[in-house]
């Protein structure tokens, strides 16, 4: 369930290098495909080994949700890093167990978090992809025909619109979640050197609001937060214990992280209050050189 050599050109056609399993055409809603999946057919469980899974943060809260732990207990056990563009803005994948590179939910029946599968899973045995044309501000999702020779599926006589398809996997609840999400990513990769590379404190502050949702609460709740940022009180509260509320704050979050994008009211002296701050940082670790040069560390 993978496929690396896929990507739009600069007018958001899809390209693919000769040895693509992708059929390089993108589909509407309202076109057919053939293809059918079920228990019991031959390549039962095939999809799920030698995966290559893209996780969204949405995919993380329901996968988390599902096995009754955090976001921080599920990224320490469940995923893999990889770099989403040339600064280093980490990206999540699903992890995989042994030599098959078989997805760690994968079990004899099935997928054992089948109720809330990641998007990439839902979306198999197409492909989507989050694309800008050229001469367009807007991002647009594109769908395509993923065809790999161990998938059965397509062989079978069953045709269905992209748009019942995606119907019937729950596709237009993760795409509504995903979407921000998406756009901003596309926007970070696309933007290149004209938005440039974020500082260290920007990566540490896009990895919590992005993916660690739990940690990213208690941020929220930190001194650090409140002494910057101006929320009214019932959408501070919403967000504390709405975690979907939650997960929509952190993609305007997001943008003034990445894009300093006013996207978020700042207290008044919050400048004067950050710099305070940063001094006070500044002054603890010439504290530790010092003390650590003078044998006392
Ligand atoms: S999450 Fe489920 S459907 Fe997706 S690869 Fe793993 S076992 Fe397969
Ligand atoms: S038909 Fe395709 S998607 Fe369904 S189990 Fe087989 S390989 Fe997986």
């Amino acid at each position: 369930m993978s496929d690396d050599n896929i990507h739009p050109d600069d007018s958001g056609n899809l390209a693919t290098s000769p040895d693509s399993v992708v059929v390089p055409v993108y589909l509407g809603q309202e076109d057919k495909f053939r293809f059918k999946c079920y228990p019991g057919i031959s390549c039962f469980n095939e999809c799920c080994r030698n995966i290559d899974i893209v996780l969204t943060p949405y995919d993380i809260l329901r996968l988390k949700n599902n096995l009754g732990i955090t976001t921080t207990e599920f990224i320490a056990n469940f995923v893999s890093f990889y770099e989403v563009d040339g600064h280093g803005l980490p990206g999540l994948n699903l992890k995989t167990k042994d030599d098959m590179k078989a997805c760690e939910f994968l079990i004899d029946e099935g997928c054992a978090v089948y109720e809330d599968r990641p998007t990439a899973c839902r979306y198999y045995a197409l492909g989507n992809m989050a694309i800008r044309k050229k001469d367009s501000a807007e991002a647009e999702t594109g769908v395509f025909v993923v065809k790999e020779d161990h998938c059965k599926g397509h062989l079978e006589d069953n045709e269905q619109t992209v748009g019942e398809y995606r119907h019937e996997q729950g596709l237009e609840e993760y795409d509504a979640m995903n979407f921000a999400f998406q756009e901003l990513v596309l926007k970070k990769k696309s933007s290149g050197p004209t938005v440039g590379a974020p500082s260290a404190r920007s990566m540490q502050l896009y990895f919590l609001a992005a993916y660690d949702m739990d940690r990213f609460r208690e941020f929220i709740r930190s001194p650090g937060f409140k002494d910057v940022f101006d929320l009214p009180s019932d959408e501070y509260e919403k967000i504390i214990i709405d975690e979907l509320e939650l997960m929509n704050f952190s993609q305007r979050f997001l943008r003034q992280v990445l894009f300093g994008e006013n996207t978020i009211e700042q207290k008044d002296d919050a400048a004067e209050v950050r710099m305070k701050k940063k001094q006070q940082r500044m002054a603890r670790n010439q504290k530790e050189i010092n003390d650590h040069a003078a044998g006392r560390g």
